[in-house]
This record gives C-alpha cells, structure tokens and sequence, in this order.
C-alpha cells in the first residue's frame, strides 16, 4: 500500500478560505485515502499559553476572556464552513475543559509543564475536529483519530522526545483504515508520554508529528503544506528576491533548519532520514505554484554552488579559556541543550573553545547567567550567518571565497559544518540585515 501523509500548518487552516483550499488538496492528493495531520488554527497556540500565562499570575479573568475570543473564532470559521452544527458538540467538552484547566490554574497561581500542555493540545483538537468535519461534509472519507494514541514521547513537557519504535507499533492499528481507502485526520504537535499524560513536541513541532508518522507508516511521501512556495533561497523578509528551490537534498534541508531556517522544523527532518521518503514543500494558498522536494539522493550540484543562506539571532557566545578541559566545554554544552538551548556551533583551537547556543528557554538562559557568574567569558548580540549547498563538499573554497564580502565586519567565529555542505559566521546581530542580502546576492542571484 502506497502511503502519502499531508501536514497542514496553522495558516493552512486559519481562514475558512485556508480550510477549503486545505479540503480541495486533500481531495486531489489523497483520493484513495492516507493522513492528514492539523496544526491549530493560526495564533490559537500563542493565545493559550497567553491565557496560561494570565492564569498562572491569578489573572482568571483575562485568561476566560482570552478563551472567549478562541471559541469565538473557532465558532465563526465553522459557520462559514457550515459544519458547526456538526462540531459544536464534539468542541463542547474541549471547551469546557480548557475553562476548567484555566480556572484550576488561576486557583494555584500555578502552571505546571504537564497541565499546560494539557491546554495547549485543545489547540490542535479543535482544529482537526473543524477539518474532519469539512472533508466529511464535502463527500469524503474522513475519521479522526487521536494523535495520542500512537504518538508516543517521554515525559519531558513541553519537549517531549519522541519514542520512533512505540509509534511504529501503535500506527500498525491505523492500517485497516487505511486499507479501505480511509482518510485519517490527527493532531500535531501533541503525543502522550508513558502514564498516558498529554505532552508537546516544542514550537512548530507538527511537522515532526507528521514525519514521524510518515516513517511508522513506511510512508512513500511526506508533504508539508504552509504558506511559502517551498523552501527558499532565504528569508523573503529579508531578501525580496528569495526564489524557490525546487529539488534539494535532505542534508541541505537539515544543515538548513539546524541553521534556523524557519520553514521546516529541524527535529522534523531525522524520520525522513530513517525513513528515506520524499518530503514535499508547498503553499496551500497556491497549491500550483512552485513546490520543494526534498529527496535522500543528492541532487548534482556544481562545485561550489550554495543553494541557501540562513541566519539565526539571539546567539550567545560561551568562550573557555584554553586551559579547561574539553569534558567541561561538552559538559556545558550538553546542560546547555537539556536546560532548552539550541547548540548552532562549538569551535575548539589552541586558544580556547567557543561555543554558540540560543536560549530557547528560561532555564537555560538561568544556566547562562550562572556560567557568566562562575567566571566565564559570556556574550550575547551575536547572529549566525550560514551558506548552505551540496556543491561545497566538493568545493568548500567557494564559501570561503566569499570572505572578502566579510572584510569590515566582526567575525566572532567561522564554524564549518560537519556534514561538508556549509559554513557558518558569526556576525553582530546588527549587522544581519545589511549582510544577508548581500550575501544572497553575490552567491545565489548572480
Ligand atoms: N500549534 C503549534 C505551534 O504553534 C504546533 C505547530 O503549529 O506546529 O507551535
Ligand atoms: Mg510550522
């Protein structure tokens, strides 16, 4: 059985428009069944943990009308749909519980890792309510199905790690569905840890619930259905000119991501690695336009041809003096990244090691202060600025040519990724906007 799984992203589901272009490309897609997997309607996520938050500092208030205006939303997009009287009793219960989790925290002033992913998995519930509702009402085949059955984690909350070999197990019991030419729709972003509480992958982690699902059905295709045409050349918010890149290898999309392009999830890419499926790109908005595939083999690329350039701000920079042993650099870094910090590079020479994470977290901005207290030389302000392409491995000289495009500018570290296929400079974050379209011009415009 030849399986496809389409993830639909928040903006993808935000409108009623976005929904039914969403139904129309599930029709055209999957018309002998497959998965869908549903972000929560865009914005939803952030007013939750905004309501969460309230609740947490006793504000109930602010948080019942912050649930106020979702269900109002929610409500609205049905009715265009014309499904509510459809929903509306399947959202009563999320609704309520939402409430119930809101006030209980407003009682305690107190928000734990576990209740808020509780709330912030209604997000998600909602939304695949809304689309299981409208792809039924339009004829097809559709059934929900609870992401937390098969979506097993650990209990990291609000992190939580996926377990690749128990989702494996647990989507076996979708195949019959399937089977019969069945169209399952599930959540995103949620799964659920060993004593069946609800958990989150992190921030835009959908696309991680949808590979992951990809790879325990042994899925032959993987798309990622957003709001830009692909993966681009660079952030179009930077770079106007940024193009689609229609065929990339999947060792471009990963050193892209783990570099901070937005558009894929960089925890998303590793099932597509184990699982060698196509992952496909494209904008539900215009499901014709261009699209990106990226593919396990290595497309031909010519020497020294970067295909991208990605930039991450909000770096900090960790310096150790030369005479700390590496076990106590690796050590910090390692607490660095359980405390919530993304590792973008770690340099070590004879005059010490460097090493460059971003916070995405509180404990781990905590451990950074507590490093600079101990001692440590720590700075923040800096950006990473990363040339991507499968052309450099053959011929890396063509990035670092580009080091005269750097004269006048604070380097605070040149980092080579591992794989061969970028490298990487780490710039003051003022500098970004000046130097990303210059770089993208001189490398991939011309
Ligand atoms: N709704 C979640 C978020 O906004 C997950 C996702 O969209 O991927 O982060
Ligand atoms: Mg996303």
């Amino acid at each position: 059985m030849s399986i496809k799984v389409l993830k639909f992203g928040g903006t993808s589901v935000g409108s009623p428009e976005a929904l039914r272009l969403a139904a129309s490309i599930i029709r055209e897609e999957l018309p002998g069944g497959g998965v869908v997997v549903v972000s929560a309607l865009s914005g939803t996520t952030d007013q939750i943990l905004k309501a969460v938050s309230s609740a947490g500092s006793g504000d109930t208030n602010t948080a019942l009308e912050i649930l106020g205006s979702i269900e109002v939303r929610h409500r609205t997009a049905a009715d265009a749909l014309g499904v509510l009287k459809v929903v509306e009793n399947a959202w009563a219960p999320l609704f309520d519980r939402l409430q119930s989790l809101l006030e209980g925290m407003g009682l305690l002033w107190e928000t734990s890792p576990k209740a808020k992913d509780a709330a912030l998995a209604i997000g998600e519930t909602l939304s695949v309510n809304l689309l299981t509702a409208l792809l039924q009402s339009v004829g097809l085949r559709a059934e929900l199905k609870d992401a937390r059955e098969v979506l097993r984690t650990d209990a990291r909350h609000g992190r939580a790690r996926p377990r690749p070999d128990l989702i494996r197990d647990a989507c076996q019991s979708w195949n019959p569905l399937l089977a019969q030419g069945t169209c399952i729709v599930t959540q995103g972003f949620i799964g659920s840890c060993p004593d069946g509480a609800t958990t989150t992958l992190g921030r835009g982690g959908s696309d991680t619930s949808a590979t992951l699902i990809g790879e325990a059905l042994g899925a032959d295709e993987v798309q990622i259905w957003t709001d830009v045409d692909g993966v681009l050349t660079a952030d179009p918010s930077l770079v106007p000119g940024a193009r689609p890149i229609p065929v990339m290898s999947l060792r471009e999309a990963a050193a892209l991501s783990a570099f901070g392009a937005k558009v894929l999830h960089a925890d998303s890419l590793a099932p597509v690695e184990r699982g060698r499926f196509k992952l496909v790109v494209a904008n539900t908005h215009r499901p014709r336009a261009s699209r990106t595939e990226i593919l396990f083999q290595v497309p031909e690329r010519n020497a020294g041809i970067i295909t991208s350039v990605a930039y991450k701000e909000g770096l900090v920079c960790v310096h150790f003096p030369p005479a700390r042993d590496l076990d106590h650099v690796f050590q910090t870094a390692s607490d660095l990244q359980d405390a919530g910090a993304v590792r973008y590079g770690l340099l070590n020479t004879p005059e010490g090691s460097l090493l460059a994470v971003r916070p995405e977290h509180a404990d781990a901005a905590d451990l950074l202060a507590q490093l600079a207290q101990s001692g440590l030389r720590v700075e923040s302000g800096w950006s990473s600025v990363a040339l991507v392409g499968e052309g450099l491995r053959q011929y890396p000289g063509g990035a670092l040519a580009l080091l005269a495009t750097f004269e006048k500018e604070t380097i605070g570290g040149i980092l080579a990724g591992g794989a061969g296929i970028s490298v990487a400079f780490l710039v003051p974050d003022e500098r970004l906007r000046d130097l990303i379209p210059r770089l993208h011009q001189l490398c991939i415009e011309t």
